[in-house]
């Protein structure tokens, strides 16, 4: 259980800052529970208190609870290391290091570590209390410390911070800082509690009155979980609870809609405060220069899975490229010049690794007069310059990232086209996909420059299923020929498709499947076929290194085998699902040692980094930091893996058998690592899977 220690003198709202206390309260419930309808009415209650009492504070607390500080595509990083952290909590305290060591083995938790070794320290003039807003301050102004004498600033601001944090103020600013909060509480349940925030409690900058009609109305009291009502019924009758429920709903999707358009909170904010809840789209739209969150692809196992999910329903398959996904911002300005951006699959702005396709958008812009702005979605891949053939995803990787000039390219690429979003000043997003592409192939004809070693730009390679299954599996050959990856199989036309269920009574079910651009989405309305789908399970998975073993003969002075975690979506927790030793290449293996080598700050003999190892007892643990693509044969029952426990069996985790090294996935973080929940998913498809080819061995 966690302590928690209020300021003597509680924060009465009314204008005056919030305390940082007040937010430090609602991560210590949000720790206690794995409940998402107690996370999601703690930060409800904890949004609106701010609505309120305190707007300015609203987003700062966004950001702070999503342990940001910045949106992803203007990324503001703290740059600070563990021994910055250790050494303030050092000073702070007074102990001396072997002290603070012992504290680190026993709490595994640099956050528990501040909180102890602050307990003990008790200091003679009272600090003014922390503030939400000068907090965040103080971490950006972290991050702002430049050149010379920087570490020793930066040592400064935390030192301050950690003199005048009290109680659990002392663990959350610390795991703030070494950017590892440990709370269930993911963007959705924030956007969540946004929309139900803004339903129950007007912003006093919106207030006409002073009073709240709101029967869900909360004062800045520090309670930040809500009672549920005993008498169920009643509530189900009530109908002012059920037009809350309603326009709970509502507001969730509105909001929810516009962050993945438009993924800033502080426009959004803004724009909540001026216009309200409901004129919040036309306030905060899609714009070109902001990334919006790309559509995803959900894995299928066979064409012949492809066809049963779709039915009847018009495709096309595409060529699935071995590139960095690339959404293409581009704009006229006023003086005719072009601003260009080019954001990652998970919008950071990668602009800079890319002059040559600047230069590109910037020819297209003179070839034709009448584009003004565009958001295209594509695949950069590495080419031969003299022959536009497709080189491998390594070569691409060797390109430079930063301050790359067009004279230092040296691996040549082309843009693969896929999908356009916007056009000229139209968002094209509601679009059905035969549209959006009619539109990018008629406006951005594919593009090779006289110049050897220009960008280029081309469309995908694609294959209609109306020209039959015939030539959709030749081309399906094709493409297991080729450097591609597999297929991506795109939706037409919105339809129906039939509901997958296994009962009886709902076989016949039609649900509708819209080919429309559905950012952050994962539907059957974009489908990836791997090649290696075919043989294993249904997708590589995205694991984090979190332990390993001695090596023993030729591996002997190596880590191997390595232990594999993946995340679990409710908690953020690590879980550890599979040892791996096979994939790794001898100067990888070097390589891994040389990164966790033994007692460093990235490899401990005690468990100090939180994961749930389950029955793997491995000789040292890693930090967690990184993540790997690895692929495996098929997914098992496991009583030592504490994976995915309790969604398939209550007593048993999921393994993965013949796990295989693929690449590190150096544009995923460990938020983006694979999750039990995907894992179970695999599990199910996996299970069905069999099931369906022993009914068929039946039919024969
Ligand atoms: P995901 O992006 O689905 O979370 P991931 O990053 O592991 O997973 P993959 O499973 O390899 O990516 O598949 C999706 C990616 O394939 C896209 O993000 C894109 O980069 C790439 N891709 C290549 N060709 C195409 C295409 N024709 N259409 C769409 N995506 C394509």
């Amino acid at each position: 259980p966690l302590a928690f220690s209020f300021d003597k003198k509680p924060w009465t709202g009314d204008n005056t800052p919030a305390p940082y206390a007040f937010l430090a309260h609602a991560l210590v419930t949000l720790c206690e529970t794995r409940s998402r309808i107690a996370i999601i009415n703690t930060l409800t209650n904890t949004l609106r208190t701010l609505l309120r009492y305190h707007i300015p504070s609203l987003a700062p607390a966004l950001y702070l609870l999503s342990n940001s500080l910045s949106p992803p595509y203007y990324p503001i990083e703290l740059g600070i290391g563990g021994s910055i952290i250790s050494k303030a909590i050092q000073h702070v305290s007074g102990l001396s290091s072997t002290a603070l060591k012992r504290l680190y083995n026993s709490c595994g938790d640099v956050g528990d570590v501040a909180f102890e070794a602050k307990s003990n320290v008790r200091t003679l003039v009272p600090h003014p209390p922390l503030l939400i807003s000068g907090v965040f301050k103080s971490l950006l102004d972290i991050a702002h410390a430049k050149g010379q004498g920087a570490t020793k600033q930066k040592q400064g601001i935390v030192e301050k911070l950690l003199v005048a944090a009290k109680g659990e103020e002392a663990r959350f600013l610390v795991r703030t800082l070494s950017m590892n909060l440990r709370v269930g509480a993911v963007r959705t349940s924030i956007l969540t509690a946004l929309a139900r925030a803004m339903v129950l409690t007007r912003p006093s900058s919106l207030l006409v009155s002073e009073s709240d009609d709101s029967p869900y109305f909360a004062g800045p009291r520090l309670v930040t979980s809500v009672k549920p009502d005993s008498n169920e019924k009643k509530k189900i009758h009530d109908p002012s609870r059920d037009e809350i429920l309603k326009k709970f709903a509502n507001a969730e999707v509105l909001v929810k809609k516009v962050f993945v358009q438009h993924p800033n909170y502080d426009h959004i904010v803004a724009g909540l405060l001026e216009c309200g809840l409901e004129r919040l789209p036309e306030r905060v739209p899609l714009t070109v220069g902001i990334p919006l969150l790309p559509t995803l692809g959900s894995p299928t196992r066979s064409l012949n899975e492809i066809y049963e999910l779709l039915g009847d329903l018009p495709f096309t398959a595409e060529f699935k490229y071995d590139g960095q996904r690339a959404q293409i911002h581009a704009w006229r300005l006023e003086n005719e010049s072009v601003s260009v951006r080019n954001f990652s699959r998970h919008l950071e702005n990668m602009t800079e690794k890319y002059p040559d396709v600047v230069l590109l958008v910037e020819h297209l812009f003179k070839r034709s007069p009448e584009l003004q702005s565009f958001i295209i979605d594509s695949e950069i891949v590495a080419i031969d310059p003299n022959d536009g053939s497709m080189r491998s995803f390594q070569e691409l990787s060797n390109r430079a990232r930063k301050d790359v000039k067009i004279q230092d390219v040296k691996v040549s690429v082309c843009v693969y086209a896929f999908d356009l979003m916007y056009l000229n000043g139209e968002v094209l997003l509601a679009y059905p996909f035969r549209q959006r592409r009619a539109l990018l192939r008629s406006h951005f004809a594919p593009m090779v420059s006289e110049n050897t070693g220009a960008a280029r730009l081309h469309h995908v390679e694609s294959c209609e299923s109306e020209t039959g299954r015939d030539s959709i599996d030749e081309f399906w050959m094709r493409a297991v020929e080729s450097r591609c990856e597999g297929l991506m199989i795109k939706l037409l036309d919105s339809g129906d498709v039939q509901e997958a269920s296994r009962s009886e009574k709902d076989k016949n079910r039609r649900k509708p499947l819209p080919a429309t651009y559905e950012p952050d989405k994962r539907t059957c309305a974009w489908l990836k076929l791997k090649k290696d789908y075919v043989m294993g399970i249904g997708d590589s998975l995205d694991l984090v290194p979190v332990g390993a073993w001695f090596g023993n003969g030729r591996k002997a002075g190596w880590w191997s085998p390595i232990l594999l975690a993946v995340r679990n979506s409710s908690d953020g927790k690590l879980a550890a699902v599979c040892k791996c030793m096979s994939g790794f290449s001898d100067a990888f293996y070097k390589e891994i040692t040389a990164k966790y080598a033994a007692d460093s700050e990235n490899c401990s003999k005690q468990p100090r980094w939180e994961c749930i190892t389950g029955g793997f007892k491995p000789d040292v643990y890693f930090r967690p930091h990184e993540v790997w693509e690895i692929r495996g044969a098929d997914i098992t029952l496991s009583p030592v893996s504490s994976a995915a426990l309790g969604l398939i069996s209550s007593a048993r985790g999921l393994s993965l058998r013949f796990p295989r090294f693929i690449k590190v996935r150096e544009d995923k973080k460990l938020e983006d690592a694979s999750t039990s929940e995907f894992l179970a998913g695999l599990h199910v498809n996996q299970q069905s899977k069999g099931e369906k080819m022993a009914e068929q061995d039946g039919d024969d």
